[in-house]
């Protein structure tokens, strides 16, 4: 029934009966998947063994978008999951305003520069690049923006009542003391390119 429902309304839209804000229906599809007894799989970046987790910059995932543009979702972590004081959510709202602007003024990555903000759970940021990308291919540009915030002075961009909805829950010091960490970490052996145990060969180096 949902699947002809979703057929139904995939062939009006190739005979151009539905406009494009119609194209999908996506509360009825989770209500008839829910019906039909489907079983919600667990996400891929919940498989991955935080408990090993070292810091360094992950693919986390390569969507194909309906466009057919590859978007490359690189988990950006900075401490050691569980094992480690996560940062504090003030610091990387602070780093978040900071990263971001560096990303998007960056000559060479502003145009593929999809999204940059921070994790949940407070153990890094997730960066979306627009392209089929590799973590070794923003290394240096995650990098670079880390040296950003550790040497940043003066006022936070977009850091005001009009710009951003929480504009006073920021820690500019909390964010500069973690870029410099992460900066450390690059140094360290331990600093990876690939997630644990992953098979996935195009993933990271
Ligand atoms: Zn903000």
């Amino acid at each position: 029934m949902a699947d002809n429902y979703l057929e139904y309304k995939m062939e009006d839209m190739r005979s151009g009966r539905l406009g494009q804000a119609k194209k999908f229906v996506p509360r009825k599809r989770v209500a008839a998947a829910k019906q039909e007894g489907e079983q919600f799989k667990k996400i891929a970046s919940f498989t991955i063994d935080h408990t090993r987790l070292e810091p360094g910059i992950y693919v986390s995932r390569r969507d194909v978008t309906p466009c057919g543009d590859v978007i490359t979702t690189f988990d950006v972590r900075m401490t050691r999951p569980n094992r480690e004081a996560a940062i504090d959510p003030k610091a990387l709202h602070a780093m978040e305003h900071l990263v971001a602007t560096y990303l998007r003024n960056d000559a060479v990555w502003k145009d593929r520069i999809v999204y940059w903000g921070p994790m949940g759970c407070c153990t890094g940021n997730y960066l979306l690049v627009s392209g089929d990308y590799s973590s070794g291919d923003v290394m240096e540009l995650v990098r670079s923006a880390m040296r950003f915030v550790a040497g940043f002075e003066g006022e936070i961009p977009g850091a005001s009542a009009r710009d951003c909805g929480n504009y006073t829950f920021m820690d500019l010091d909390g964010a500069k003391e973690a870029a410099r960490r992460y900066l450390n970490e690059f140094e360290a052996p331990s600093f990876s390119l690939q997630y644990p145990d992953a098979t996935d060969k195009a993933s990271g180096q």
